[in-house]
Formats: C-alpha cells, sequence, structure tokens
C-alpha cells in the first residue's frame, strides 16, 4: 500500500450507466468502494481504489461516472471521465448482454488513438447471455473478452487478473532505470541538492529521494552534497564520479564546476526520460528558437502547490525563457490532472511530473502533437536557455 501512486497500474474501468461496473469493482476488490444502486447515475464521481493485485501487482483503479449520463451536471462527469482516459494504463469496458454502440465505440477510437490496451467484460450473464451477433460486434474491435457475471461468478476475479497479466505494458513489468543504466555497478555518482527557498523544510523531494534509491538498487555510490560543497567532494575522490545528477535549479552553477569529461545532468531531464519521452520534449525546445512577440507558451504542472517567491514555473522558467528569446511572449499557466484547451498555444513546457504516472505524460504528449503544438518540459527547457542542453543530454545518446 506504501508503492508510489505514481509507480502504480492505472486501470480505467469505463461503461455505461449502470452495466454493473461498481458491482464488478467490488468483486475484484472485494470492498464496497462504490456506492452500488439500480437507480442510474448512482456513481457521481471518480473513486479511485488502491490495492495489490497478485500477481500482477500494486494497482489503482479508476471508476469512473458513465458517459451517457443524462442526469444534473452528467456535462461535467462526462468531462472528468474523458480526462481519466488519459491516465489509463489499461481499459476495461463493462458492457452487459445489449453489447456495444457508438458509446463503447467512440471509447475504442480514443484508446487506439492514445495506444491505451483494453479489454471488455459482458456482465449479467446471470440474467441474459448476449446473442452471436452482438458479441461479433464486439469481437470486430478486440478479442479480448470476458463473458461473466459480477453476481453469481465466483471465478471473476482469477479470469480477470489472467486477462489483465497478458496484457501489462513492458515498462510496468520491467520498470525503468531512473539512472542506475547510465552507469555501472560500483560507480560513484554525485547527486547535487541546493537547499534553498524551495527545499521542503526537513526532508528532500520524491524525485531525489527515488533516484538515490535507483542507485542504491544498482549498487552504485551515491554522494550527496549541496552546490557549495560540489567541488570539494569532486577533489576528495580518489576516481572522478562516472556522473553528476543535479537540481535543474543550479545548473549553471554546477555545469561550472563538474569538469568537461564529467557526464552532467539534472534530476528533471533523468525524470522526462522516465516519465515521458525524452527525445520528443528535447526535439520541443526547438520551438524556443522561433518564438516571436506576442506568441503564448503554457506552463503545464501536473498538481497545484504552494508558489514560493522564486518559484520554478511562474517566475524562474518565465525569466529564462525570455532572457533567451528576448521576445515579449504571454506566458499562462495550467495546474492538474485535466488537459485544457491548448489551442493557440507555440510552445507547451511540461513539469517534471513526479507526482503522476508516466500514461499521463505520454497521452498529453500525443494530444500536443496531434494539435501540431511542441512540448518539451523544465529540465529541458533550463538547460537549453542556459546553453548546456548538449551536455546534459550527452549520457543518454552514449
Ligand atoms: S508533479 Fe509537477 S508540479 Fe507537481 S510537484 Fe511534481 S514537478 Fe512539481
Amino acid at each position: 500500500m506504501k508503492t508510489l501512486k505514481s509507480m502504480r497500474l492505472h486501470i480505467g474501468i469505463f461503461g455505461k450507466t449502470n452495466v454493473g461496473k461498481s458491482s464488478f469493482l467490488n468483486k475484484i476488490t472485494g470492498q464496497d468502494m462504490s456506492i452500488v444502486s439500480d437507480i442510474a447515475g448512482t456513481t457521481t464521481d471518480v473513486v479511485e481504489k488502491s490495492m495489490e493485485l497478485l500477481p500482477v501487482g500494486p494497482v489503482t483503479f479508476l471508476d469512473t461516472a458513465g458517459l451517457d449520463d443524462k442526469t444534473l451536471l452528467s456535462g461535467q462527469r462526462i468531462e472528468k471521465t474523458l480526462k481519466i482516459i488519459n491516465r489509463t494504463d489499461i481499459a476495461v469496458v463493462i458492457c452487459d448482454f445489449n453489447g456495444i454502440d457508438e458509446y463503447e465505440k467512440d471509447l475504442f477510437k480514443k484508446f487506439d488513438e492514445l495506444k491505451i490496451p483494453y479489454l471488455v467484460v459482458i456482465n449479467k450473464c446471470d440474467i441474459e447471455q448476449i446473442s452471436g451477433e452482438k458479441l461479433s460486434e464486439i469481437v470486430n474491435y478486440t478479442d479480448k473478452i470476458l463473458i461473466t457475471s459480477a453476481v453469481s461468478d465466483e471465478k471473476i476475479i482469477f479470469k480477470f487478473k489472467d486477462m489483465l497479466v497478458k496484457m501489462l505494458p513492458e515498462d510496468f513489468i520491467n520498470s525503468p532505470k531512473i539512472a542506475g543504466d547510465l552507469v555501472n555497478e560500483g560507480d560513484t555518482v554525485i547527486l547535487v541538492i541546493p537547499i534553498d527557498k524551495e527545499a521542503p523544510k526537513g526532508r528532500i523531494i520524491l524525485p531525489q529521494v527515488q533516484t538515490i534509491r535507483d542507485l542504491l538498487d544498482s549498487n552504485c555510490l551515491s554522494y550527496v552534497v549541496k552546490e557549495t560543497e560540489l567541488d570539494a567532494a569532486i577533489k576528495n575522490l580518489k576516481t572522478p564520479p562516472a556522473l553528476v545528477v543535479t537540481d535543474s535549479q543550479a545548473f549553471k552553477t554546477v555545469s561550472e564546476i563538474v569538469p568537461q569529461e564529467i557526464p552532467l545532468t539534472s534530476f528533471s531531464i533523468l525524470f522526462a526520460r522516465l516519465k515521458g519521452d525524452l527525445d520528443a520534449f528535447v526535439q520541443g525546445a526547438d520551438a524556443i528558437a522561433s518564438l516571436n512577440d506576442g506568441d503564448r507558451v503554457l506552463i503545464l504542472e501536473s498538481c497545484t502547490h504552494h508558489a514560493i517567491e522564486d518559484d520554478i514555473g511562474t517566475v524562474k522558467i518565465p525569466a529564462l525563457l525570455r532572457k533567451k528569446t528576448g521576445k515579449e511572449l504571454t506566458i499562462e499557466h495550467y495546474s492538474g490532472h485535466d488537459f485544457p484547451d491548448i489551442t493557440g498555444y507555440k510552445l507547451i513546457i511540461h513539469c517534471g511530473a513526479c507526482m503522476t504516472n508516466r500514461r499521463e505524460i505520454l497521452s498529453r504528449i500525443l494530444l500536443a502533437n496531434a494539435a501540431g503544438i511542441p512540448i518539451t518540459n523544465y529540465g529541458v527547457v533550463i538547460s537549453y536557455c542556459l546553453g548546456i542542453l548538449p551536455r546534459a543530454i550527452s549520457i543518454f545518446r552514449k
């Protein structure tokens, strides 16, 4: 239960109102996590439930309201449900003996666009069996079909897990490394963590903790210092470090201290690769060179947080961008899981995404690509603006 939410498999449960989504989920999780009722539209919001689903591993179920809900505020529910798709690793579409119609077909189309694997559960077979004709219509879209009854099928959980295991994304089965694959066992890696106004009191932030853990798992030697002690740390070592990783905020100072022959990157760039697509983000940064006066740039953060005086998204990156381009840019901000209307933007700059899952960032990249808008991330933009991007990504090219 202590597995980070961002590292759990997110399973989205979709389906029309009252096909038995909540009953299905209760049967799988063994808990009454949603209000189950015969009255259409009882599930009023997205309910999240995390559990250990052996042998799959840590999962979070996202139980959505019915997209066809006609009740009050259903417009908001539908919008919310569509946004849940963006963070779904595997989608489960539940229908009953009535088969599928345009609603399910729209969902399948959306899953295909976003490359989300899906399976169909045909529920309520204790009441009526689906006809051969209706079943063939579903087979046209997928062969991953489970015909069952959340009420009477005692083997439902085993059948469901069997199907799920065969659909697990590769990056869930073999969790990608953060930095451990860039160096060898026994190598020393220096991690530079400035203790400034942005550093939380008494602790270090999640991406830094995760990187230390990754290096421990990879049998490396981690050496954690502030930028003020970095020079002494390098001189103290008998052999130079195999890699230096810095917080983006100290990139400039650190790049001046670390000798050119020692590879250097940032936590944010490591997470751009882990949580998204580093190549896409590096390509996206090219758009900075062609920004003009009046162009709109969107800074997109995955969660809301209290912005401090020197906040990276609202203060530092806008200042760096304006300085680098010399243009009068219109820089706007958006925080949260929702994906806003991106029409009219010339560039999207995403945060490090430490609190979100990889699927959500990949979906955002796909949506930005589909709209023809370049997308990049904080670490890439900072190193680009400081003129050290080639150095910061050279370790990955190797
Ligand atoms: S998810 Fe983004 S905005 Fe939220 S703490 Fe992590 S980097 Fe910052």
